[in-house]
């Protein structure tokens, strides 16, 4: 099931895109998609709704706006440097055990929403990355179950000022966390679609320029011993987003480095999940 959300900002709804392409509003279901629906099958109930349901359900209108997939989770957990080539192009050693970092909830965003470059940044930057969204409580998870905790997967541009990231001391978090960094979905798309989420093609484009192109077979942690991982150091609630990152091709990885400026276009993709378009603008 191809699982989205719409409307504007405010007033965000559920929506579903049928196997037909059809996309219809199941904002009668009664619920959104929030910790509340996925600690309780949400996804496998509103399938069920929809087999009576799905034809008095509305329709979409296509000029609607899609926000972020999931209703505003209790964390996004991150993963550093989880692409060999990506480490060596930061100058990083690649790491011996997953590097974790937390990116603000409140810089959730849909995934044709503008990217706001922030006040006084200069080094705003991309990073296509596929995120796993948490079906159920998730603590010290053993690796081989570590599959049964996954709702989904989604598209997640991890946007990133790389000053703020890099050189004002710290953690990563004050460089990952502005406003509109992070663009999630246009779907959730439940995992007995994603057959074998480490065997997915990804890419970004700058302005029809292709950056980025890999695929999530390259990951030093694999999607399974990143939630084994990150569960034996705090608990993962249903919708979290773990975000598994980026592979090369960031901006402050090539030579000369390129950052953001207001009116760049930024379009990406992964396989089976979707694509994304982001126009810069500068904070007003
Ligand atoms: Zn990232």
């Amino acid at each position: 099931m191809k699982l989205f959300r719409f409307g504007s900002p405010d007033h965000e709804h559920p929506g579903v895109e049928l196997p037909s392409g059809q996309r219809i509003d199941v904002t009668h279901f009664g619920e959104d998609y929030d910790e509340s629906f996925f600690a309780s099958n949400g996804p496998e109930r509103l399938a069920h709704w929809l087999t009576a349901h799905a034809h008095t359900c509305p329709d979409v209108a296509p000029d609607q706006r899609i926000a972020s997939c999931v209703r505003r989770p209790s964390k996004i957990v991150c993963v550093g440097l989880n692409y060999a080539k990506h480490a060596a192009e930061t100058g990083a050693t690649p790491p011996t055990e997953p590097i974790l970092f937390f990116k603000s909830t409140t810089a959730l965003v849909g995934p044709n929403d503008d990217v706001v470059i922030p006040k006084r940044s200069e080094k705003t930057d991309w990073e296509v990355e596929l995120a796993i969204i948490i079906g159920k409580r998730a603590s010290y998870v053993e690796l081989e179950e570590a599959m049964d905790y996954i709702a989904g997967y989604a598209l997640h541009n991890d946007y990133s000022e790389r000053a703020w990231q890099l050189e004002r001391g710290g953690q990563w978090v004050k460089g990952k966390s502005a406003d509109t960094f992070a663009p999630l979905g246009p779907y959730l798309v439940t995992k007995d679609e994603v057959p074998n989420p480490n065997a997915l093609n990804l890419w970004l484009k700058l302005n029809g320029e292709e950056l980025q192109n890999s695929n999530t077979d390259d990951m030093i942690f694999n999607v399974p011993t990143l939630i084994s991982y990150i569960s034996q150091f705090m608990t993962l609630l249903p919708g979290d987003v773990i975000s598994t990152g980026t592979p090369a091709g960031v901006g402050m990885g090539l030579k000369p480095q390129r950052f953001l400026k207001p009116g760049d276009v930024v379009e990406l993709g992964i396989e089976g999940l979707g694509e994304q378009k982001q126009t810069a603008v500068s904070f007003v």
